[in-house]
């Protein structure tokens, strides 16, 4: 601003220390509910899975993808999501302290301007503020981006068939919460999966993919056909010692093709090549 410049007071600015992300890095940033067992119950989440409070999630997170145009994809379960940032990102300089503030703002705001729409107002008014915290990790190949998202999606099987298992015994079997952590304290997947279907005629394969595999929010720009992909990508990856730099009619033609691409929500398979293979933009 003009006519801020200049006051002997402005010394007082140099004192601010950036944080630049590694350059030529995937960037993740992931944000986290604060305290939402809490929240859950101050709201009344159906456990073990409510989808109001999932589709409100992912609502938010369409929203993000929306305003910040860099993102081409998140994945989210529970009380969390992760958005991806393009290796060659220059947004706000990959200032970490701006990528995180406005990441988890952005989505924060949306998640409580779109409450109403996802829990009835009469039923559930918003009745205590949400928060989120937020980190940002650089990831330095593909392979470990790959690798994050199926930590992820692992993380949210395993925590899903538990909780299925457990909310089974609580609400359907009449069991006690401490008892029903004891049953289950020690089994195997195969061992939940047999209480499932024996006790309470439960076929876990029939669950709700949402619950089972999250949700994958994502810019569709169709799908690439497997050979016609294939080849060139594997390359690429070694020769990029440099990063890119970019011409800003390319990068304001990227942005409006960004804005332009729908927005998609799927609940689908992201561990295998399959989903990635089909979509090689994703990780660019
Ligand atoms: P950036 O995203 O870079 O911060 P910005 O548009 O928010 O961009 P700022 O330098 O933060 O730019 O300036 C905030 C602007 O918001 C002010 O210039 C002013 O136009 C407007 N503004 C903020 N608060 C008020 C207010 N209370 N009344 C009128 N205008 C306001
Ligand atoms: P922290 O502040 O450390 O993150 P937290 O209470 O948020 O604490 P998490 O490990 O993030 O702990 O777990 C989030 C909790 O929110 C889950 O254990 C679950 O009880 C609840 N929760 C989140 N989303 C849902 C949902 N859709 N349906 C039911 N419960 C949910
Ligand atoms: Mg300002
Ligand atoms: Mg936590
Ligand atoms: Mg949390
Ligand atoms: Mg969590
Ligand atoms: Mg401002």
């Amino acid at each position: 601003n003009a006519q801020m410049a200049n006051s002997k007071y402005e010394y007082t600015r140099t004192f601010e220390t950036p944080h630049p992300l590694l350059p030529n890095t995937y960037i993740i940033l992931r944000i986290d509910g604060r305290s939402f067992s809490t929240f859950s119950q101050t709201h009344n989440f159906r456990k073990p899975n409510d989808p109001r409070a999932l589709s409100l999630m992912n609502a938010a997170a369409s929203r993000t993808l929306q305003a910040l145009p860099d993102i081409p994809i998140a994945y989210g379960v529970s009380d969390e999501f992760s958005f991806l940032l393009p290796r060659r990102c220059t947004l706000f300089d990959r200032r970490e302290d701006k990528l995180i503030s406005t990441l988890v703002s952005t989505f924060t705001g949306w998640y409580v301007f779109l409450w109403p729409r996802h829990f009835s107002p009469e039923e559930e008014p918003l009745r205590a503020p949400p928060s989120f915290d937020c980190r940002a990790v650089c990831y330095p190949s593909r392979g470990n981006v790959r690798d994050y998202f199926a930590w992820r999606q692992v993380d949210a099987h395993v925590n899903n068939l538990y909780n299925t298992a457990f909310w089974a015994l609580v609400l359907k079997g009449g069991v006690g919460r401490r008892e029903a952590e004891e049953e289950l304290r020690g089994t195997f997947a195969r061992d939940k999966n047999e209480l499932l279907f024996s006790r309470f005629g439960i076929n876990y394969n029939d669950e709700e993919a949402m619950y089972k595999k999250g949700s994958v929010v994502f810019r569709d720009y169709g799908v690439v056909e497997e050979d016609q992909e294939k080849g060139g990508e594997e390359e690429e990856e070694e020769t990029t010692a440099v990063p890119e730099v970019k011409s800003k009619t390319q990068k304001e033609k990227e942005k409006k093709r960004a804005k332009k691409a729908k927005i998609v929500t799927e609940h689908v398979d992201i561990i295998n090549d399959e989903f990635w293979e089909k979509r090689p933009w994703l990780l660019e």
